[in-house]
């Protein structure tokens, strides 16, 4: 690891030198101990009075036994404690005799002397111990002197003297002695001084540091760590500093820094809060700042200043920027509407909140729509450049009703806005649109043809804006130029164009005109007359019918047969299949895959009879045979029974029939129906085989499904299928379902009660009656009453449920609840909760959390089919794919969530409940619906929590659970149970 070294300078501190001995401070006799004693040998060592430069008195040792050789005088020192020191230092001062001046003297004569310690741990010594001489005694050096001088010139008492240093460690007993050898010199001790260094206490870095010993060594470094002043924090690394051999601090680490709120002052040493109205907001050197406009401190030692009331900072504002507030509303808007478009301009705001980042917002709601008060706009109205933060102040909004009154609210916003208590300030304008040209119809369907005219129906344009007076209808032959086109005008939305040429392809394009003009020409479509043979075919089939109906029909056919063969010689009929032969038809214009069979939704017939005659096959009564009452229908009952049609096998099939005493209305609707579903063609949408309406009762027939719908199968099987099977059912809705919405066809009530399944599993979607939307019909709870029709609101997306916005989009999420349906057995979507909860939960984005065993891909394609932004959905395509790839690989669909998975804010997970709300096992085994094995666990003994809580898998089989998913139940249940406990247990410690 990396260690920052920061270096710091650190004030000059003179080192702190503690004396333990100072022969200049001593009053009396210094009495140290000297060998050979005086007298009896040669003069030793002698203390005499004498004066320092400044003459002062002092005591000092002499010796000067130059002319005698063989000189070894000794003079040691009294004991000397060591008081915690490692290295001792010794001052001396002293003169020396140049023995060059001294005259006759022999060789011997010496200019130096040596120093000497002897370490105790008490004071022992007395004059023969110890004994004199090097080891005991430890030399520390030999002192020379830098000057010496040649007469002692003891008139004025002028010496040279000279100072020495040395130092000597480590020691460690409790003290030591010095000892001065002389071995022939003529010299004079005059000062000793005893001393060691300590570094001193000192406030440096923003720390503090006790004064420290230094080492044993001249060269060792003794750490220290120092403690930050009050209000100061170490920054990164823990603040230290070394003391040297020589008392000096040196080397610093780290160090220490004014916090947030605290400023440095007094040369650093004392961090100070800073006064009211300053702040500081960070750890540092820098000082505290005043606060800036708009806010203010609430005490010393700020570390931000608040916004004053009104005022607001965002999390980017800087904390020395002004504290800013809303903007004012903008001014001088003015509209300029051109038909069912407006241009909206305005002026910026007087005030803008001190803020440079002011967007604008526009709020369009349509006013006067006959209910009176003014509702929200729908999401078709389109906005350039955007309706939401806008930059510039300008929009241009398209796509409105004609001859509506709408308002348009401009909100100006900025970055604290959304703090404000007060919701934007905004500008409104009203306008009205004029009259525009209606848009374009995008589906146009063939009801019939013939030989020589096809009859055409379309619905009306989306945006009539106005009252239709009328549609014109060109076409003309595709392989002529559109300049050859010839029109036709219709009151009605359906035509019969004649006089066409046989088999020939014709190209057909409608526009509806109100008062305000035309609108726009729809896209090409392609329709195919019959050609003779199609014609002749047709008429063949057709022929039993008119053969039995009457003699005159005989003479009829002969005469229509004698028309047809001179027609087709005279038309010299062309029988080319031309590329576009299969994909003619239905086709239309936009966004629709090219070649997709679109559905027709039958009351765009003028006749819905006519679309039952198209999409339906008549059935006759004799070949139907009902057998059982099967269910209830929305029209009269639901029964099973055969169904043999001549020259096939007879089958198995549904017959819903419509009680009598219907209206004409609900006959029309009962059928409707069937002309819907007639139209599909697929293994995953229920099948119609026909219908019979020329005998009462009506019925409608479809293939039998073995297993009923799916809600209550699932219900019935708890438990009884793998993950791969549930999977299975799933991709045969969805695969059902992307066939529809390639039709265009928006299902709006998906779920599980509308999915039927037959004997091998395969799930089929069903229900294509559209008259439970309608607002009469109060029976059944499930659809409740919106405004313009009646909405399953659980299994709706919000967008149909607040704006009845039905697209492929909805009926995704709808799936999505389908597959929660699907995964759970059956349970009911948000179990008890009701339709205003549920519609509050969806809006302020809980979701359901995935079923018990569900594993987390699935849940996690739920969550995607509930996206708010329908656009952020997947579609059915991919949605296909996507259960393909877990059918294909599933290890995908091992992992399952978490219990306590926070994913998009689930609901509370109750499909296994709290059992701790339980005051019996039975009542547990009821909850979670496997209440028929309540008497076994009771036989069995168990019949307490605590035991319960203890099962094993044999347990369970013991007591005679042998289905394979009610034993999963059960245990993931004790597995419940058991975190439970567990959890109520760590809450009670
Ligand atoms: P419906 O009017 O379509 O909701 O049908 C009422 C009930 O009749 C359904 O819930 C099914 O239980 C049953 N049912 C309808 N169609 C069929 C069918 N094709 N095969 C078997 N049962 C059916």
């Amino acid at each position: 690891m990396d260690i920052l070294w920061i270096l710091w300078t650190i004030p000059a501190v003179i080192a702190v030198e503690e004396t333990l001995m100072d022969s200049t401070t001593a009053t009396a006799e210094l009495g140290w101990t000297v060998y050979p004693v005086s007298g009896t040998s040669d003069n030793s060592w002698e203390e005499v009075s004498g004066y320092d430069e400044n003459m002062n008195t002092i005591r000092t040792y002499q010796v000067c036994n130059v002319f005698d050789s063989n000189q070894n005088n000794w003079v040691r020192t009294k004991y000397i404690r060591r008081r915690g020191a490692q290295r001792i230092h010794v001052e001396m001062k002293f003169s020396v005799r140049d023995c060059s001046s001294i005259p006759n003297v022999p060789g011997s004569c010496k200019e130096t002397f040596n120093l000497y310690y002897y370490e105790s741990d008490s004071d022992t010594a007395n004059r023969n111990s110890p004994p004199w001489m090097e080891n005991p005694w430890i030399k520390v050096d030999t002192i020379a002197a830098d000057e010496s001088f040649s007469q002692v010139d003891l008139g004025g008492r002028v010496m040279k003297i000279n100072t020495e240093v040395r130092s000597f460690g480590p020691v460690s007993k409790n003290g030591f002695y010095l000892a001065f050898q002389d071995y022939g010199g003529c010299m004079s001790l005059i000062a000793v001084r005893v001393f060691y260094r300590k570094c001193p206490r000192i406030i440096t870095n923003g720390a503090l540091f006790q004064e420290t010993l230094s080492g044993a060594e001249s060269t060792s470094l003794v750490a220290a760590r120092g403690v930050c002043i009050p209000n100061a924090e170490e920054v990164d690394v823990p603040i230290k500093l070394y003391c040297n051999g020589d008392g000096e601090w040196m080397v610093p680490i780290g160090r220490c820094m004014c916090k947030a709120g605290y400023e440095a002052v007094e040369n650093g040493t004392v961090c100070r809060a800073c006064p009211s109205g300053f702040f500081k907001s960070t750890q540092g050197d820098q000082l505290c700042l005043q606060c800036p406009i708009n806010s203010r401190t609430t005490s010393e030692g700020a570390i931000n200043c608040v916004c004053r009331n009104g005022y607001y900072r965002t999390d980017s504002d800087p904390l020395q920027m002004p504290c800013t507030t809303v903007p004012s509303a903008p001014q001088a808007v003015i509209s300029s509407v051109n038909e069912t478009s407006v241009m909206l301009e305005w002026m910026s705001p007087r005030d803008s909140g001190g803020r440079e980042d002011v967007v604008y917002n526009i709020i369009c709601k349509s006013c006067g729509g006959g209910r009176g008060g003014c509702t929200r706009c729908g999401d078709n109205v389109q906005f350039l450049p955007r309706q939401l933060g806008l930059t510039e102040s300008r929009v241009y909004i398209s796509d409105l009703l004609a001859h509506t009154q709408y308002t348009f609210e401009v909100q100006a916003v900025n970055g604290v806005s959304d703090q404000s208590p007060y919701s934007p300030q905004y500008a409104s304008v009203n306008i009205t649109t004029n009259q525009a040209a209606p848009s374009t119809v995008s589906i146009m369907h063939q009801v019939s043809r013939s030989v020589d005219s096809i009859t055409l129906s379309w619905s009306q344009p989306d945006q009539p804006n106005g009252v239709i007076l009328d549609y014109e209808l060109q076409y003309y032959e595709k392989d002529l130029s559109e300049h050859n086109a010839s029109t036709v005008r219709s009151q009605t939305n359906t035509v019969v164009i004649r006089g066409l040429k046989p088999g020939s392809i014709y190209v057909f394009q409608v526009r509806a005109r109100t008062v305000a003009g035309f609108g726009r020409y729809s896209g090409k479509l392609y329709f195919q007359t019959m050609t003779e043979e199609e014609y002749n075919t047709s008429i063949q089939e057709k022929l039993p019918l008119i053969i039995g109906s009457a003699a005159a029909g005989l003479v009829f056919l002969i005469a229509l047969v004698v028309i047809i063969i001179v027609c087709n010689r005279r038309r010299g009929f062309d029988r080319h299949d031309s590329e576009y032969t299969d994909k003619l038809q239905h086709y239309t214009s936009g966004h629709m895959t090219p070649g997709m069979k679109i559905y027709i939704d039958p009351f765009t017939y003028e006749d819905p009879n006519e679309a039952v005659r198209e999409f339906a096959k008549e059935i006759d009564i004799s070949c139907v045979k009902i057998e059982q009452v099967i269910g209830a229908g929305e029209f009269g009952e639901v029964c099973s029974g055969n169904l043999k049609l001549p020259g096939k096998r007879e089958m198995f099939v549904a017959i819903k029939t419509l009680k009598s005493g219907y209206t004409e209305k609900q006959r029309r609707d009962f059928l409707s129906e069937a002309s819907i579903m007639g139209q599909f063609d697929h293994p995953n949408v229920i099948h119609l085989e026909g219908v019979v309406t020329k005998s009462s009762p009506v019925m409608i027939i479809t293939e039998f499904m073995e297993n009923g719908s799916l809600d209550t199968f699932l219900r019935q099987n708890d438990g009884q299928f793998t993950v791969i099977q549930l999977v299975g059912m799933l991709r045969g809705i969805a695969s059902g379902m992307k066939y529809l919405a390639d039709m265009n066809y928006v299902h709006r009530d998906l779920a599980a009660r509308n999915i039927l399944v037959n004997s091998n599993l395969v799930c089929k979607v069903s229900d294509f009656g559209l008259s439970r939307f309608l607002e009469d019909d109060t029976s059944d709870p499930t659809y409740t009453s919106a405004l313009g029709g009646k909405i399953p609101i659980r299994w709706t997306a919000p967008e149909a449920i607040q704006y009845r916005k039905f697209t492929s989009a909805s009926d995704v999420w709808s799936y999505g609840i389908v597959m929660w349906e699907v995964m759970s057995y059956g349970e009911r979507p948000y179990w008890d909760m009701t339709n205003q909860d549920v519609i509050n939960a969806i809006e302020q984005d809980y979701r359901l959390p995935p079923p018990m065993d569900c594993p987390s891909a699935l849940h996690q394609l739920m969550l995607d089919c509930w996206q708010k932004d329908r656009n952020n959905r997947p579609k059915f395509s991919q949605i296909v794919n996507n259960l393909d790839k877990m059918i294909r690989n599933p290890n995908t669909l091992k992992a399952m969530t978490p219990l306590s998975s926070g994913v998009h804010l689930p609901l509370l997970d109750r499909s296994i409940p709290d059992f701790s709300t339980f005051s019996s096992v039975d009542e547990w085994l009821d909850a979670i619906k496997m209440g028929q094995y309540k008497d076994n666990f009771a036989n069995s003994d168990f019949s307490t929590f605590d035991v319960v809580s203890q099962m094993t898998m044999d347990d369970i089989l013991r007591v005679g659970v042998t289905l394979a998913g009610h034993q999963k139940k059960i245990l993931n249940s004790i597995q419940m149970m058991r975190a439970q406990m567990n959890q109520i247990q760590s809450v009670e410690v």
